[in-house]
Formats: structure tokens, sequence, C-alpha cells
């Protein structure tokens, strides 16, 4: 389904990570990758886990994305090996340990800049320069949760930002549809990564999810790969600014 598309993912820490299952589910449908993670630390490791799960090389980066000219420089290395970009996977988050717990009233302001810094605006800077890239039009995909439309206890300040994120998604997409360019975001369900378990109690989330989805069970990481490959490829052509739930359906229960 992407074979000859060329993309970006941010967001692969470990084989864990939400960004790691999408990008199996690219490698597989024949795309060509970069894959940008936070520091050095992370690199040896995703380079191992591709040549052992992957079936093709990807470009492996480096890019904290709170610093302008790391984000600057990582674009210049995919202009001049790619040459373009057809997608690009934002899988990125962070609030501090502190703000992930007790009472959202007491959320920092430092706290609160950092989470929106990190988990909505870098989306907007990891987009900008791939607009230019994609001349023959795009995909961006975001990922999300439901704590952006409901009160979910612990989530506090990441579900303010995930509220952002899903109408940065929406202003984007207005934005840059003209260009051909189509930007959603993936709302998944609980899964156990290491910034899920940043979260207090967040075993709880899955033990609910699975009790009162409509499909009685939590989702795999496989599932939210493959319904991104769904949002990258052509068979969501028609589809923008949208929020895809891959939750078993947990959003429409009353629970
Ligand atoms: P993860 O910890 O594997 O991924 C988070 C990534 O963000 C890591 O790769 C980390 O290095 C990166 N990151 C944080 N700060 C950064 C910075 N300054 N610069 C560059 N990268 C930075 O956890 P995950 O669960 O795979 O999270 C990926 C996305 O999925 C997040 O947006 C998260 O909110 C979202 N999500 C997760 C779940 C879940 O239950 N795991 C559910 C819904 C949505």
């Amino acid at each position: 389904m992407l074979q000859g598309k060329k993309g970006v993912i941010f967001g692969v820490a470990n084989n864990h990570s939400l960004a790691w299952s999408i990008a199996r589910a690219l490698d597989s449908a024949g795309a060509t990758l970069a894959i940008s993670c936070q520091g050095e630390r992370f690199v040896k490791k995703i380079e191992k886990m591709a040549a052992e799960e992957l079936k093709a090389r990807p470009l492996v980066l480096v890019c904290d994305v709170q610093d302008e000219q790391q984000v600057a420089r990582l674009y210049e290395q995919i202009a001049s090996t790619f040459g373009r970009l057809d997608f690009l996977v934002h899988s990125i988050a962070y609030a501090g340990r502190e703000d992930l717990e007790g009472r959202f009233l007491q959320t920092s302001r430092e706290g609160f800049r950092l989470a929106m810094e990190i988990s909505v605006y870098s989306l907007l800077a990891v987009t900008r320069p791939a607009v230019p890239l994609m001349g023959q039009g795009g995909s961006i995909v975001t990922l999300t949760y439901l704590g952006s439309q409901r009160f979910i206890p612990n989530y506090n300040v990441m579900g303010v930002a995930k509220a952002a994120l899903e109408a940065a998604v929406r202003y984007l997409a207005g934005e840059l549809g003209p260009a051909g360019i189509r930007v959603n975001a993936l709302s998944a369900g609980p899964v156990n990564t290491l910034s899920a378990r940043g979260i207090k109690d967040f075993s709880s989330f899955l033990h609910t999810a699975a009790a009162k989805a409509p499909l009685r069970r939590n989702i795999s990481s496989e599932e939210v790969g493959e319904a991104a490959l769904f949002l990258l490829s052509s068979l969501s052509r028609g589809i923008t600014g949208e929020t895809l739930y891959v939750d078993a359906g947990y959003h429409i229960t009353g629970a």
C-alpha cells in the first residue's frame, strides 16, 4: 500500500512504543522510513530493532523537538536523503510525573507549559518544515487519547494537551488541505508503554477499558499500527481533520 512512499516517524523510544508498531506496519506495506528518536542514546537500540524486525533499513535520526536547530538539521538530512516526503507520524508526548497524578488544579505553570510545548506545539514544529517536501501531497498522523474529551483521573494536564492537539489537527487540516496534505489524529485505547507507565494507576485504565469496551478487550499496538497505515495510505484519501478511535469502541460507552 505504501510502495514507493517515503515518510518520517517521530517518537520511537523502544519496541513497546506505538511509533514502533506503526513503523512495522508501514515497513511491511513497502514504505521507505526515517525514524526519529529523542536522543543519541536510543539510536543503537533502534538500529538493532530495525535489523531484527523491519524488511528495509530505515534512516535513524535524532531530534529533540524542543530544539529548533535539531528539527532543522533533521529536515536537512531528510531532504538530502529522500528529496521529498509523503507522510509524517507524530507520536510524541510528555508531562512531568507529578502532573500525571493528584489534582489537575495543582498543575504548575511550568508543568503546563512543558506538556503543551512537547505534546502539542511539536506537531507544528515538525509539520512546518515537512510541508515544502510534500509537494505531491501528503498525510500526517498524530496520536491522541480519549482524555481530551472526558475527565479521566490522573490524565490531568495531558488531557488538556490532547484536546489542544486534536484542535491543532483540525486547523492544520484546514490550512494544508488545499495543498493535498491530510492531517488526522488516531485516538488509541490504553497500551502499556513507557509514557503510559508515567500515569498514576495506569493499570486501572487497562482494566476499565477491557471490562467496558464493546469488544470487551484491550487493543493491541499492532491495531494502532494498521490504523495508521490506513490513514497514511490512499485508502483514506477522502479523510482529513478527523480523530479516528482505535479503542475497541470504549469511547462510545457511558463508562
Ligand atoms: P512512548 O514513551 O514509547 O513514546 C513517547 C515518545 O515521545 C518517546 O519516543 C519519547 O522519546 C518522545 N519524546 C518525549 N519528549 C520528546 C522530545 N522533547 N523530543 C522528541 N521526542 C520526545 O509512549 P507511547 O505510548 O508510544 O506514546 C506515543 C504517543 O501515543 C503519545 O502521544 C501518547 O500520548 C499517545 N498515546 C498513547 C497511549 C497509550 O496508552 N500508550 C494511548 C493513546 C495515545
